[in-house]
């Protein structure tokens, strides 16, 4: 039996997992899951799997999440050192499905065990890249990308020579807002926002997917991962989701990976590495699909993609901030206190602010210097907004 951990449990990623592991119940030996408020089904999940532990991220909810663990051996507990105490809990595979610079620090805990880490959790890759890949060397641990076109690329490189790789291609739906006008933009509301026309996600990403915040992080996420050079990395408006990644060589040949829009097949692919085994997921009928449509992406209409252009070439500190700032704008935004145009805006402003006060361009990065930089980014945000 495998042993293995879904921080995030409760999320859509983490759900996607569990539905994953129902289906070959006796395969798995969990020991911990972890969510936040819905304590209802991180202590349902818990139960069904047979779980050692349940965490919840929110201390006050504790005494529910014990209540309904009650009489089941099932341990329960609560708050940010209950989560690292949880990655401590040694396994052989350990998803990463929290959302947020939140799912760092488990995460990082999870790599000492020296075992596979798969990482939905595209955040930690953006604020702490090269802690997170060397902390992985240093152990002898493995990550594996749950990102969706991370994976497509990872699949593409299989017996491939990376120094043969040209260029990296990672599409992006284009989102609900895809032919919106600068005007338009200006006026777009959350319940929009919410609306993601090819995949069913959390709430933020699908936010951060109309912004292109989220295919800004995916750039960054790609050059952190495959060590590839900014240049080399692309993207593509596709709309219909079909291609997740392509990668070019340098004989001019472009492999491509496609598949339907469903988190479980880059979640399988990362669960039965180096295997492939059935998935769950629809088969494409390409002649149904009939046409792949393509696009150049529009950085003025989503300035993101430039900005993460603007983080790789600072580096050191710039994707802390850059994360950091954005996940601060995207609170305000969720709570309808800025406009969505807003977002990019603060964030571009935190990023200045901070690059010309302390550089940015530190070498080593602790996670100490992380965290003040990205508690540094959230605050400044707020400011900007309250002044
Ligand atoms: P979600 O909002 O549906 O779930 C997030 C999970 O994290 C929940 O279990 C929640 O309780 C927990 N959580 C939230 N804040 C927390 C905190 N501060 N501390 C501890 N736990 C916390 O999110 P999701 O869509 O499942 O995304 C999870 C991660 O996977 C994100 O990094 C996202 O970018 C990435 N991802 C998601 C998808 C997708 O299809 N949903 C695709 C690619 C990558
Ligand atoms: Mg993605």
């Amino acid at each position: 039996m495998r042993r293995i951990s879904i921080f995030g449990a409760t999320g859509s990623i983490g759900q996607s997992t569990i539905d994953l592991i129902r289906r070959d119940r006796e395969a798995y030996d969990v020991v911990a899951l972890t969510g936040g408020g819905n304590i209802a089904r991180l202590a349902q999940d818990a139960i069904d799997l047979g779980a050692k532990v349940a965490v919840t991220a929110y201390e006050d909810r504790l005494s529910e999440l014990r209540a309904a663990l009650s009489g089941t051996g099932i341990e329960a507990a609560a708050g940010d050192a209950a989560l690292i105490e949880a990655a401590d809990r040694e396994v052989d595979w350990f998803m990463s499905a929290i959302v947020g610079a939140a799912g760092l620090a488990p995460g990082l805990r999870a790599l000492r065990h020296g075992k596979t880490l798969a990482l939905a959790n595209k955040e930690s890759l953006v604020t702490a890249g090269p802690l997170l890949m060397d902390t992985a060397k240093e152990q002898g641990a493995r990550i594996l990308p749950v990102d969706s076109e991370h994976s497509a690329v990872f699949q593409g490189l299989v017996g491939e020579n990376p120094a043969e790789v040209e260029r990296v291609i990672i599409t992006a739906s284009g989102g609900p807002f895809r032919d919106w006008s600068l005007e338009q933009l200006e006026g777009a509301t959350l319940e929009q926002a919410c609306k993601h026309p090819s995949w069913d996600m959390g709430q933020r990403i699908t936010i951060d997917s109309a912004s292109m915040f989220n295919k800004a992080l995916e750039i960054i996420e790609t050059k952190e991962y495959f060590g590839f050079s900014p240049d080399q990395i692309e993207v593509l408006v596709h709309p219909g989701s079909y291609v997740h990644a392509l990668v070019g060589f340098r004989d001019g040949a472009l492999m491509a990976h496609l598949g339907a829009p469903d988190m479980r097949h880059a979640i399988g692919y990362a669960l039965h590495w180096p295997e492939r085994r059935d998935l769950p997921v629809e088969r494409l009928d390409l002649a149904k699909v009939g046409q792949l449509r393509f696009e150049a992406p529009d950085e003025i209409r989503f300035p993101a993609l430039r900005l993460a252009r603007e983080v790789m070439a600072t580096g050191g500190l710039a994707g802390t901030v850059f994360n950091a700032a954005k996940e601060a704008a995207l609170d305000l935004f969720i709570a309808r206190k800025i406009g969505f145009p807003d977002m990019a805006r603060l964030v571009e402003r935190v990023l200045t602010e901070m690059s010309a006060g302390v550089s940015l361009r530190v070498n080593a990065l602790s996670l100490e210097t992380i965290l003040e930089a990205d508690k540094e980014a959230r605050a400044r945000v707020f400011d900007l907004k309250a002044a």
